[in-house]
């Protein structure tokens, strides 16, 4: 009994020490408070308020008191980037790098944000100088990233090869896809310049560094198309089938071309007729309709589309035919336009005007909607990041 009621007294001990011990902490941290600049304060509300502008003035006037904290530099020299103040960026960092007292990993800091404030800026050589100082130390995959998109946008496909290569070891990551792409982009420029065999030389390495990349055959394609050889680029082009018949599409217009240019338009218009069957339709659908009206005729044309609309019906098809069918009532009308054929023309317009804007390629990375296919996206800078398939959006 004695020895349970000592306990109960002592309760209320402990817990006095605990809150003697709490008193203690809160009373060391308002003296810490207390060593820093009231501005310091004013600008993390700034920042938390979102009102970036009185924040920087706060944070001047911190890093004026206290020349010394670097931290401090180097977020104000984020903020002014991120504002698009590069001039002042790149003076903060500046002084930062210069600074002999500095110690090297924050040297090093200093210079990775510098070469980001020039590539900003856009000056892509001194971001390049900048950035190459940072070989080894925890900077360097950073850094070599950063040079790997400063040499995409420079078109610098060689040395975009070599800094892809290198982050493959720094990072154990596949960087395959994109060197092929570097590969292709150096045979298009060969391809440019009239030097086929640079050009084929290029897209072999394309080839042997991604086997799935696709856009090599279609410039071996091409190559053989610039010289003459229509039947060569034919068969690289019609290949793509068993390779990735996802991107038949983006040949279909070269591959009726060269079938054309052949005398051969009829098997142009059987090859998208049997396509026509299968998933590729909604892609394939205008290409074969120019066809079939360049060689059938409206009737033929309409005769696609109607069957066409009764396989997969879509608001595409539906305009195609509707166009065929005024095409069609055009040509036989001699006199003035009957109310059928007005009717027919008026039913077209308001249907080409629903679907002008209809079918876009959609990056999946970042959403970015476009006419044309890029194998690197404008919006992101990836590569390979657009299904060769257009989505129809109505808005
Ligand atoms: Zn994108």
């Amino acid at each position: 009994m004695m020895f349970e009621t000592w306990w109960l007294l002592a309760l209320p001990l402990v817990f006095g020490l605990g809150w003697m011990a709490a008193r203690f902490d809160l009373r060391q941290l308002i003296s810490e408070q207390g060593a820093l600049p009231r501005s310091y304060f004013k600008g993390l509300n700034f920042l938390l308020n979102e009102q970036p502008d009185q924040a920087i003035d706060a944070f001047v006037e911190v890093a004026r008191l206290d020349p010394e904290t670097t931290e401090l530099h180097f977020a104000l020299g984020a903020l002014f980037r991120r504002r698009g103040e590069t001039e002042r960026a790149i003076r903060v960092h500046q002084n930062l790098a210069t600074r002999p007292d500095l110690p090297e990993p924050e040297r090093e800091h200093a210079l990775y944000e510098l070469g980001q404030d020039y590539l900003r800026a856009g000056l892509l050589d001194r971001a390049e100088e900048s950035l190459r100082r940072l070989m080894s130390g925890p900077y360097a995959a950073s850094a070599k990233r950063v040079l790997l998109e400063l040499y995409e946008v420079e078109k610098e496909w060689l040395k975009a090869i070599d800094a892809a290569r290198e982050l493959q070891t720094l990072e154990q990551k596949d960087y395959r896809v994109q060197i092929a792409q570097f590969c292709c982009e150096l045979a298009q420029d060969a391809l440019q310049k009239k030097k086929p065999e640079d050009a084929i030389a290029w897209l072999g390495r394309a080839r042997e560094e991604n086997p799935a990349n696709v856009r090599a055959p279609i410039l071996l394609g091409d190559v053989a198309a610039a010289a003459g050889d229509l039947p060569g680029a034919l068969q690289h082009w019609l290949a793509i089938e068993s390779q990735d018949a996802a991107y038949l599409p983006l040949v279909a217009d070269r591959v009726v071309k060269a079938y054309g240019a052949l005398g051969e338009q009829g098997k142009a218009l059987d090859w998208l007729r049997g396509l026509l069957k299968g998933n590729l339709a909604p892609e394939l659908l205008d290409t074969a309709y120019k066809t079939e009206l360049e060689v059938n005729g409206p009737e033929g044309a309409t005769a696609l589309m109607r069957e066409q609309l009764r396989r997969q019906p879509s608001l595409l098809a539906l305009t195609r035919y509707f166009e065929a069918q005024a095409a069609g009532q055009a040509a036989d009308g001699t006199g003035a336009p009957d109310a059928q054929s007005q009717e027919t023309a008026a039913i077209r317009d308001l249907l080409q005007l629903r679907t002008r804007n209809l079918a876009r390629y959609t990056c999946r990375e970042c959403g970015f909607r476009a006419r044309l296919f890029y194998w690197q996206c404008p919006g992101c800078n990836r590569w390979e990041t657009y299904a060769p398939r257009r989505s129809e959006a109505l808005g």
